[in-house]
């Protein structure tokens, strides 16, 4: 079968041919119908050699959706022909945080070796793919699969930032997106539909920004220094109460932290900068704010985020590519040329 594969620190994906995988007791073979693309793929292809732990070939694709093909010793035969969406993010599944669906915060995944596919185990870019457990399946029913692949990780993972902070974000009140990007035009759409906040997003190209006026921003502006002042003009001076950075760059963090109020929440997703830092103390930050770094998301989140998507609430802005084409998918997301979410459409 057709596989993208990153195959040696430093070099760009190929498409490979490898051997088809047969489920193991407990797994279950999908045919992969879509996989997306996402930004952190680029980020673990830039790691250096002494960080990178994800090991060689890596089978990339952490968002997943296929259709059941056959399944291990164990699993319901009956799952065979589901169509379905990948829960990413596995956990061994009992620990306390499993047990509650919280399984990007498994307490023992480390220990057992488990890892998600993509980041570790071989991902969705493939005709086929394992799935560890039924467990990380949900169905998908009519939702077309490149909608579904992408909701995976670029709508789990908005969601999950996004969702804590909704009880602040009252009518009048002000959320601001940096970066309009996979997950950020995804979170814009998420703010509005849940929240009576305006939205300010900003990015640093003009295709980006009309993306995000497209996808329901109220205001859409540049990334640089007068975005500060003109937040505060549009917050009557009170400052963001949500500021969700989906860059995650140095220059981000420091703008969004001038651009919070009192009592605002910062939510860091991204991870541009491989670890920039925040400034938290007196004077610093307004009082009563909070910085927050999530990962991915529950369980029940890719629920609640799929049927959003099923009643037509959320839509994924997507660039379709075909398996031979990933490499150059890469390239665009290298690039920052895309418009929402790239996906492999198999
Ligand atoms: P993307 O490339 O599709 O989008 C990133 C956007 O940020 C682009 O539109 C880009 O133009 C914009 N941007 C870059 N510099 C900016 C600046 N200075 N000001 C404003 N905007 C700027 O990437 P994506 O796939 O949406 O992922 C976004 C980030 O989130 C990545 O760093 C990714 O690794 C990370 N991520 C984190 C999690 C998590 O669980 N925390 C999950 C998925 C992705
Ligand atoms: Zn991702
Ligand atoms: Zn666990």
């Amino acid at each position: 079968m057709k596989a993208v594969q990153y195959r040696a620190i430093g070099s760009r994906p190929e498409v490979v041919e490898i051997d088809r995988p047969d489920p193991a007791p407990g797994e279950v073979l999908l045919k992969v119908t879509a996989s997306g693309l996402c930004h952190s793929d680029v980020f673990v292809m830039e790691m250096p050699e002494e960080a990178y732990t994800y090991g060689l070939p890596l089978t990339l694709g952490h968002e997943g959706a296929g259709v059941v093909e056959a399944v291990g010793e164990g699993v319901d035969p009956d799952l065979v022909g589901t169509s379905v969406a990948v829960y990413g993010p596995w956990g061994c599944g009992t620990c306390y945080r499993c047990a509650a669906g919280e399984e990007n915060y498994c307490e023992r995944a480390t220990e057992l070796g488990i890892a998600p596919p993509g980041l570790g185990s071989p991902g969705s870019m493939a005709e086929y793919m394992i799935v560890d457990s039924p467990r990380h399946l949900v169905p998908i029913g009519d939702l077309d699969p490149v909608q579904a692949a992408a909701l995976t990780d670029a709508g789990l993972t908005p969601y999950h930032a996004i969702k804590p902070a909704l009880p602040r974000l009252v009518p009048g009140s002000t959320a601001v997106v940096l970066g309009v990007g996979g997950l950020g035009h995804l979170g814009i759409q998420m703010i509005k539909e849940l929240s009576g906040a305006q939205v300010v997003a900003l990015d640093v190209t003009e295709d980006k920004l009309q993306l995000a006026r497209d996808v329901g921003a109220d205001h859409a502006i540049m990334s640089d220094d007068d975005a500060v002042q003109k937040v505060s003009e549009l917050t009557g001076g009170r400052g963001a109460d949500l500021v969700v950075d989906f860059a995650g760059a140095q220059a981000t963090i420091d703008l969004g932290q001038q651009m919070l109020g009192v009592g605002g929440r910062f939510t860091l997703v991204g991870i541009a900068g491989g670890g920039p830092a925040a400034k938290v103390g007196f004077f610093q930050v307004p009082f009563e704010s909070e910085f927050v770094v999530p990962y991915w998301g529950y369980r029940d989140e890719l629920f609640e985020v799929l049927r959003l998507a099923r009643q037509g609430r959320l839509t994924v802005h997507t660039e379709e590519f075909a398996i031979d084409d990933a490499p150059a998918a890469y390239d665009k997301l290298w690039d920052g040329t895309l418009r929402g979410r790239a996906v492999v459409r198999l």
